[in-house]
């Protein structure tokens, strides 16, 4: 059975409440206003510069309370058993039989978890969290005080305890018969090959080597036909590697325990969109990030509170908590709007809030998508969405930072009623439209100045001028002064292209309030550019052709 919590007075850390009277909930608690307030004022500053103003924003009405619901951690206590085997005898732990080490650990935890030391201990560890164990689950909490190590003893089963076993080389004799002389002491002669004498052209004589006996003595023995075992290295025993010739083996289980913690939480009762909320959330986050207020019950009120605490079979220890968390359907007017959010928790969280800055920013939203069309009024499209200040801070960013980045500190502005579509739309909107912005007044250029290019070679082909410039010339120079002329009037279109396009850059930047600088690097003249010189040339080869100056040839 599963015992109440101590008393610990060391764990009060200011956060507990006045004790209640026995047994009996607090009554409800309305919330403090100025928590609504705080989500009102954090409104106020999103919708500032964005077309509401922010004293527009007003709370119209809350509806709500702080609820309280209890909650449980259970402990059990779990062993971690580490076992080993050593070679020899050692009695540096508790003495049990091979087979009784289930049953002795078992004890141990049954003790462990009757001992009031043991439990006072996991109970100061649990509390002294600084979640006090409220929503503690999972990882378990190491209690490497409590221990204890049992051991037993086995004699070895490979030696039967003998430590070893005689020398199966020498059989327990230590030595061998040498295996280069085969016991003979004495190995054939190097010289006369073992016969005692040497063939010499004078006829056979007498090995001098051997003195005549074709033997010499063995290298390995010296002479003395036996040898030391190498297998036993002379011991004549063998020993034994399972128990390094001790007879016996030490079996040993290192059993510490670990305080396992399960949680629950007894939401029934609160309102159904709490309920989902607090277990989206979790308790861990609920403590953690101080969105519940908690208190630990302890003591003696722990035991009047029992009935209200879910407490896990088997568990050793359990604590019961009194969480308190605000909650209320808010009111706002916005203009002429009314949203109704919720308000969650003690850092005034709201959840369930509608989409009021896509509504808001809608109409400067629109302002982009057309200028990303590249039309005629496309800057001044781009410095009418820039009123808002949201699309302004989006442009501005544009132009010093990648589109991601841009989004990235959108949604940090305005983490309330922003949807995620809607700033991804606007930033790629105003990067369109950025990226577009020169187009019209390029396009225009161009035209003018190849209807200028048109007239000047019309003169030229057409009235006389080349005549005029380069009617002495040789033929090969006269068509140079042709291809000077063309690249010349193609050149200033190109520039002038460029020369608008930095204008137009100039007049957006200023009006974004983006110090634009008296060095604005002329722009790329892009596609009008190419149009440029394919058309002044096109334009001078028809006009040249149609003036008949290459039928002459
Ligand atoms: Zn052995
Ligand atoms: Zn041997
Ligand atoms: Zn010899
Ligand atoms: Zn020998």
């Amino acid at each position: 059975m599963a015992r109440p919590p101590f008393t610990i007075e060391s764990v009060d850390d200011g956060a507990q409440n006045a004790a209640q009277p026995q047994g009996q909930l607090p009554p409800a608690v309305p919330i403090d206003i100025s928590l609504a307030e705080g989500a009102i004022a954090r409104i106020r500053k999103q919708v500032q510069g964005n077309g509401l103003r922010p004293s527009s924003v007003e709370l119209k009405g809350m509806s709500g309370q702080v609820y309280a619901f209890f909650a449980t951690t259970s402990v059990k206590l779990v062993p971690a058993v580490q076992e080993g085997r050593r070679a020899g005898r050692f009695s540096d732990g508790q003495i049990i039989q091979p087979g009784q080490i289930d049953a002795s650990i078992q004890e141990f935890i049954g003790r462990a978890a009757a001992d009031r030391g043991v439990l006072g201990l996991v109970h100061q560890t649990v509390l002294s969290r600084a979640d006090h164990g409220f929503g503690a689950v999972g990882d378990p909490i190491p209690l490497p005080q409590v221990g204890r190590v049992f051991v037993a003893h086995e004699a070895c089963g490979a030696c039967r305890g003998a430590g070893g076993t005689s020398c199966h080389n020498c059989h327990g004799q230590m030595r061998i018969t040498c295996y280069r002389c085969h016991g003979q002491g004495g190995v054939p002669c190097v010289t006369c090959t073992g016969r005692g004498q040497i063939l010499t052209p004078q006829g056979p004589v007498m090995c001098h080597a051997c003195a005549g006996r074709g033997l010499s003595a063995c290298p390995v023995c010296q002479g003395q036909r036996m040898i030391v075992c190498p297998e036993c290295q002379g011991q004549g025993r063998r020993v034994c590697e399972s128990c390094q010739g001790q007879g016996w083996n030490t079996r040993s289980w290192s059993v510490t325990l670990t305080a396992q913690t399960t949680f629950r939480m007894r939401t029934k009762g609160l309102p159904p969109s709490l309920v989902q909320l607090i277990d989206r959330v979790g308790g861990a986050r609920l403590a953690a990030d101080h969105h519940a207020r908690i208190t630990p019950i302890l003591g003696k009120d722990a035991e009047n509170w029992s009935h209200e605490a879910d407490i896990e079979p088997g568990a050793s220890l359990w604590f019961l908590y009194q969480a308190e968390i605000p909650y209320a359907e808010l009111e706002i007017a916005m203009g002429k709007h009314t949203i109704k959010p919720r308000l969650a928790g003690y850092k005034a969280r709201m959840v369930d809030v509608p989409d009021f800055m896509d509504m808001l920013l809608r109409p400067g939203a629109q302002y982009l998508a057309d200028a990303a069309q590249g039309g005629a009024g496309a800057s001044q499209l781009i410095l009418t969405a820039s009123r808002y200040r949201a699309l302004g801070d989006v442009l501005r960013g544009l132009i010093r930072t990648a589109p991601k980045r841009v989004l990235k500190s959108l949604n940090e502005a305005y983490p309330l009623g922003l949807s995620d579509p809607f700033a991804k739309k606007i930033v790629k909107d105003a990067s369109t439209a950025l990226s577009r912005l020169s187009l019209w007044p390029r396009s225009m250029v161009m035209l003018a100045s190849l209807a200028l290019t048109f007239i000047v070679l019309g003169g030229y082909y057409m009235y006389g001028g080349r005549a005029a410039l380069a009617g002495g010339l040789p033929f090969i120079a006269a068509l140079v002064v042709d291809l000077v002329l063309v690249a010349a009037l193609a050149f200033g279109g190109t520039y002038a292209i460029r020369f608008i396009a930095r204008r137009s850059l100039r007049t957006v930047l200023e009006g974004l309030g983006v110090v634009a600088g008296g060095n604005l690097p002329m722009p790329n003249p892009g596609v009008p550019g190419l149009w440029m010189w394919i058309g002044a040339f096109g334009i001078a080869l028809a006009l040249s052709v149609i003036s008949g100056l290459w039928a002459m040839i």
